[in-house]
């Protein structure tokens, strides 16, 4: 595979979805259905600058398959979003809803721009332009859009307002990761790590490791590297790596990770204060117990899959690791638990959110911690059961479970 191929999300993303339906024994057909979005919107939104001149934004919304249910997924902003790449992340989004066993099919967005050099005004322009370019194809019972990558809860408060204005009423279902005032979830912003801590505790039951001796290596401090940094660090664990977009940082004791948090910008920016750094390709292959990639896709690949030292790698990112890279490291004996199954606690917390909306009465943080809880430990027993009996990789595996109940709802609803 060449690189180009191998770093192709989209690509990657069919292939394993040919080779889950067809394990589970569907015919060609299901895999036309399935291997891309039913539904692909592309916008240019115009926003005012500060300095008076028009900018004009590409946008995406892609929404992968809704015979489970209304599509659903976040929205990221960032440079590097391409059409592509959001197809790929909305059908991940269906494996994760289908392993979670949620009652959506996956949806994604995305918008080429650089939050970090905007100002909050323009940020917040940009937003409710995005809202108004895809109003037609969203809301509480068609497509339901939430926080990704450097998106937050202020800008799910500007998308709601704006979408609310549009439709003239108060429609908090239509989007999830919101401030809690306006119908937020509590446990949401936290979910997507505390979830993460879950399939960490299981991967290492399995490994005989006990997790306040483990060491951990955390690519990436955004929402979910930060608060996974934290709550391993409370849990009485060594995070001995963290990286964020311009470097890395590494303490063999481990690192002080409440000066770290509290050191760190809204991006999630910190190793930028120290001198003492080591690069995001050294940061992969340090010797630990668990490394976590929590950035963005195909960190690990072919090159250096072999070097990789953790015992397991938890994915808290979406589609880290290359499919040459999952077949290294499973014949290397490395424990991966997928993207679709590591990172669901936020689309977990998000449904939760949904139905606290829908029916207005809010749950406290226990329910949800709880609630999380099952939800987890239920997807992992059932990807790994799959991995065990089935004899394929814990990726093909959370494939196969996720992709069942679409394909099942696909074929009730006479479309294959
Ligand atoms: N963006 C998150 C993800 O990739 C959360 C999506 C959601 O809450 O709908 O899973």
């Amino acid at each position: 595979m060449n690189d180009k191929k191998e770093t192709d999300v989209l690509l990657a993303t069919q292939i394993v979805i040919e080779q889950a339906l067809q394990r589970l024994g569907y015919e060609q057909d299901m895999v036309e259905l399935l291997k891309e979005p039913m539904r692909v919107l592309t916008v240019r939104i115009p926003v005012r600058m500060d300095d008076g001149k028009t900018k004009v934004f590409t946008g995406y919304r892609s929404q992968h398959n809704d015979a489970v249910g209304p599509t659903k997924g976040g929205v990221r902003f960032h440079p590097a979003v391409h059409e592509n790449e959001v197809k790929a992340l909305s059908i991940w989004m269906s494996i994760k809803c289908g392993i979670a066993d949620l009652p959506y099919g996956g949806g994604k967005g995305g918008v080429i721009c650089d939050p970090r050099s905007m100002s909050i005004r323009e940020l917040e322009r940009l937003s409710r332009g995005y809202v108004r370019a895809v109003s037609q194809i969203v809301g509480p019972t068609k497509d339901i859009p939430a926080p990704d990558v450097m998106t937050n809860s202020q800008i799910m408060a500007w998308m709601l307002d704006e979408y609310s204005r549009i439709r003239e009423f108060d429609s908090p279902g239509f989007i999830t990761g919101k401030p809690l005032v306006l119908g937020g979830s509590k446990g949401r912003e936290t979910a997507t790590a505390r979830g993460v801590v879950i399939m960490i505790h299981e991967a290492l039951r399995l490994k005989g490791i006990d997790l306040a001796k483990a060491r951990i290596v955390i690519q990436g401090f955004g929402n979910a590297g930060s608060y996974l940094a934290k709550f391993m660090h409370e849990a009485g664990a060594r995070v001995i790596g963290i990286s964020d977009v311009s470097g890395a940082l590494y303490n063999e004791e481990g690192l002080d990770i409440p000066y770290l948090l509290d050191r760190r910008d809204s991006f999630g920016n910190v190793t930028n204060l120290f001198q003492q750094t080591i690069t995001n390709e050294q940061l992969l292959e340090l010797d630990c117990d668990v490394l976590v990639p929590a950035a963005i896709e195909n960190q690990i690949t072919e090159h250096n899959a072999p070097n990789i030292k953790a015992k397991v790698v938890v994915e808290a990112a979406n589609g880290p690791t290359t499919l040459e890279a999952t077949r290294i490291l499973s014949e290397r004996g490395i424990l991966i638990v997928p993207d679709v199954l590591a990172s669901s606690g936020g689309v977990i917390v998000s449904y939760f959110e949904w139905v606290q909306n829908n029916q207005g009465y809010y749950w406290d943080e226990q329910e949800i911690d709880d609630k999380l809880r099952l939800m987890m430990i239920r997807g992992f027993e059932q990807v790994y059961d799959i991995h065990r009996t089935r004899k394929v990789d814990m990726r093909l595996a959370a494939y196969m479970a996720g992709i069942r109940k679409v394909a099942e709802a696909a074929r009730y609803r006479g479309w294959v």
